[in-house]
């Protein structure tokens, strides 16, 4: 799970990372006394803000609020603002680039560390590959004093111990959160030291069962920024379906596990994000699959939803009834595609073709189509 800029700056401030002083700003919040200057960030989950116009400062001389509303009325790289990220401005004078993620091909955390730190980064890795340093972390030793003096050598950094109780808080928090990536990009060095500019901490979702209470936390915080209703955070416990929440945009439902860990990874191959998978358990019925759909559609951030049945000793007009009742019943306009084989397979998608459901007999196709949807609604 990604989380958004304010979300890593509150996790930076509890393990002691120096951070600006703000507020979180919502759509349609009344705004007042606000004293300049300050940096005004609008909070997307994509990057590059400040290069696509997503990062304003407000020296005091114009109006605060036409500047906020101009962030609110920008959609960038398909993200539409919805909160805004109010800070003291600060006194950049070196800008320097930190992060600890995974180097996959070792499976190792790996500390880089960038000379020059900003909006370039990617471009000046590339040309400028002596000014980027990796340290392979030991696992089991923890990243050792040397391995930072080394970094901080090599960058030219003069107040060394700051710098190591960053990098050390960093790595901390890259453990204790089971993250996959921990960035600071910019790591500012400012008139009164070091201060971290920006937050960029994505979570393991496959870890999320040893942060429940904060996955939740965090996913709620992001649904009420997102379009403020609530979302379902907990496992609801109905007959013989098992639901599991996971992050993307993608409804998943099947009526086995294996089916259903197979598609949930055709999926991912495919560029695609789950964002809750409900497995029906075996023999099912009608009334099975239609709460299973309700389940589904209830998380808010599920734009398509793709139902995978293999039916052995289940029916597929019975799968269908169940559909033609979520969809009859609920009228929701998420859009669904299904891929049906075995018992009554013809009458099923007949079924699904009169109420103009889509039916794939290619469950690469199925799931094609179901990301395709997902990612232009
Ligand atoms: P990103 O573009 O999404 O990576 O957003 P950042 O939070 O990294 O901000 C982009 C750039 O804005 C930074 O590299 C800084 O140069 C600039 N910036 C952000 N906050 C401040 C600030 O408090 N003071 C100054 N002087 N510049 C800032
Ligand atoms: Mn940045």
């Amino acid at each position: 799970m990604k989380l958004y800029e304010f979300q890593g700056k509150e996790i930076f401030k509890k393990y002691g990372i120096p951070v600006q002083s703000g507020f979180l700003i919502h759509k349609n919040d009344e705004v007042k006394n606000l004293t300049p200057p300050l940096v005004l960030k609008s909070q997307l989950l994509v990057g590059g803000r400040g290069k696509a116009g997503g990062i304003k400062i407000w020296d005091g001389n114009t109006d605060a609020l036409k500047i906020i509303n101009e962030l609110f009325s920008l959609k960038i790289k398909g993200e539409k603002v919805r909160a805004i990220l109010a800070l003291e401005k600060v006194d950049i004078l070196r800008e320097i680039y930190l992060s600890i993620t995974f180097n996959r091909g070792k499976s190792t955390p790996v500390l880089i560390v960038g000379t020059s730190g900003g909006m370039d980064i990617e471009e000046s890795a590339r040309l400028n590959k002596e000014k980027i340093h990796f340290v392979e972390i030991d696992p089991f030793l923890g990243i050792l004093e040397y391995q930072i003096r080394f970094v901080a050598k090599k960058i030219n950094i003069g107040n060394y111990l700051e710098f190591r109780n960053i990098i050390r808080a960093v790595y901390k928090i890259f453990k204790e959160y089971d993250a996959t990536l921990v960035e600071i990009n910019p790591l500012a060095i400012t008139p009164s030291g070091f201060v971290a500019i920006d937050a960029k901490v994505n979570l393991d979702d496959q870890s999320s069962f040893r942060h429940e209470e904060l996955f939740n936390r965090l996913r709620e915080e992001k649904e009420f920024i997102q379009d403020k209703k609530k979302v379902h955070t907990s496992k609801p416990k109905e007959d013989t379906i098992t639901y599991v929440p996971l992050s993307g945009d993608i409804g998943l439902i099947s009526d086995g596990a294996g089916t259903g860990l197979f598609t949930l990874d055709l999926i991912n191959e495919y560029g695609g994000k789950v964002a809750n998978f409900c497995e029906m358990g075996g023999i099912t019925n009608s009334e099975v699959m239609f709460k299973s759909l309700k389940m589904v559609a209830s998380d808010h951030s599920v734009k398509s939803i793709l139902v995978v049945l293999i039916g052995g000793f289940n029916r597929m007009d019975d799968m269908a009834e169940g559909i033609l009742k979520f969809k009859k019943e609920l009228n929701k306009d998420i859009p669904i595609f299904i891929r049906m084989c075995g018992t009554k397979e013809e009458i099923g998608k007949e079924l699904m073709k009169k109420a103009n459901i889509p039916v794939y007999d290619s469950l690469n196709v199925a799931v094609e189509k179901t990301i395709k949807k997902a990612m232009e609604n």
